[in-house]
């Protein structure tokens, strides 16, 4: 059995990449399941993402598109692919990094250098949009205002809409985000979990990025890992099953307005940042929080849905929720 095992790894380890048939093969695709090299690896990838691109026509030449820009991973991927293929493909698009300071003393130091190092190898400009800019108010004086206490519910609110706000501030036609497929699956699965039908059919192709915390998170994690290990195809069929659970109930997705106050997607009359930020301004930042009546009529927490907003259509793009579908649909690893 020993034997038997240490032979299956070692032709595993020395099997040639199935594309090219040349390099050695340094991955196995979970969407395919092929033993590819490093350079294979790379081309499908940037092929795949360029054909989503021209497939739905998602960007116009001349348009100026914005690149939601944290320093982690998956913005730093989705900065070089795009740089590159808009290089390589003339899109003829002026990209740029969009990178949103909490104004937390201390926290973005590390994140806003690997953003400037982004700048400089991919040579997008940056712009940094920090809270003051966005909402007259950084992280740091929030939570001399409120504690430190009740700040995750202003953290939270302010984060989601930080990208959206930054982009229609800079006069963007679009905004792109970057995902990965395991953090898409992860919101699937939770949508699944809570029963919520509405945002399991956005979920796919809307994802914040920032979550309320919660313990559940961590469970459906190490599930998806758990399944990944059994059927690697897994965390890709959870998205599709997202899709699909969308496409069936599409008909019936409740409409989602916009705040009289910023214009924000919200389903109250003033979105759940601006409920805060009135709180705030007023000297009385905890307004909004917790299970009081907001002002608006909101039942506390339920002032705004997490989640509920799409990515683009702040920022004066009329995407339809179709090609938003296909769009998220077809990027995968
Ligand atoms: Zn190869
Ligand atoms: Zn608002």
């Amino acid at each position: 059995m020993a034997t038997m095992e240490k032979a299956r790894r070692r032709t595993t380890a020395s099997s040639l990449c199935a594309i090219c048939n040349q390099n050695k093969a340094a991955l196995k695709r979970p969407k395919t399941a092929q033993q590819i090299c490093r350079e294979c690896f790379y081309s499908v990838f940037e092929d795949e993402i360029h054909n989503v691109i021209t497939e739905n026509n998602l960007f116009k030449s001349g348009e100026r598109v914005a690149i939601g820009a944290s320093g982690g991973k998956d913005s730093t991927v989705l900065a070089y692919v795009l740089s590159k293929l808009n290089h390589v493909h003339n899109y003829g698009v002026e990209f740029f990094l969009l990178s949103i300071d909490e104004g937390i003393s201390g926290y973005r130091d590390d994140s806003l250098e690997t953003v400037k190092r982004n700048e400089i190898q991919y040579g997008l400009p940056l712009k940094i949009v920090s809270y003051k800019d966005l909402y007259g108010w950084t992280m740091d004086e929030i939570v001399k205002a409120i504690g430190l206490k009740n700040n995750c519910t202003f953290c939270g609110v302010f984060r989601r809409q930080a990208l959206d706000r930054g982009a229609s501030l800079l006069k963007v036609d679009k905004l792109v985000t970057g995902h990965n497929a395991d953090d898409i699956a992860e919101t699937v699965l939770l949508n699944i979990l809570r029963g919520d039908i509405a945002r399991l059919g956005r979920c796919t192709y809307i994802t914040t990025g920032i979550y309320s915390p919660n313990a559940y998170r961590g469970f459906a994690r190490e599930f998806i890992k758990d399944l990944e290990r059994i059927r690697p195809r897994a965390i890709l069929d959870i998205i599709k099953s997202g899709e699909n659970f969308r496409i069936a109930t599409s008909t019936k997705m409740p409409e989602q307005g916009t705040c009289e106050r910023c214009g924000y997607i919200s389903s109250q009359e003033w979105c759940k940042a601006c409920v805060l930020l009135d709180g705030l301004n007023r000297g009385l930042p905890k307004l909004g929080i917790g299970r009081t009546k907001t002002i608006n009529g909101g039942g506390g927490s339920g002032g705004v849905k997490p989640g509920t907003k799409s990515r683009l259509s702040n920022v004066g793009m009329k995407e339809s929720r179709t090609r938003s579908r296909q769009y998220s649909g077809s990027v995968d690893f």
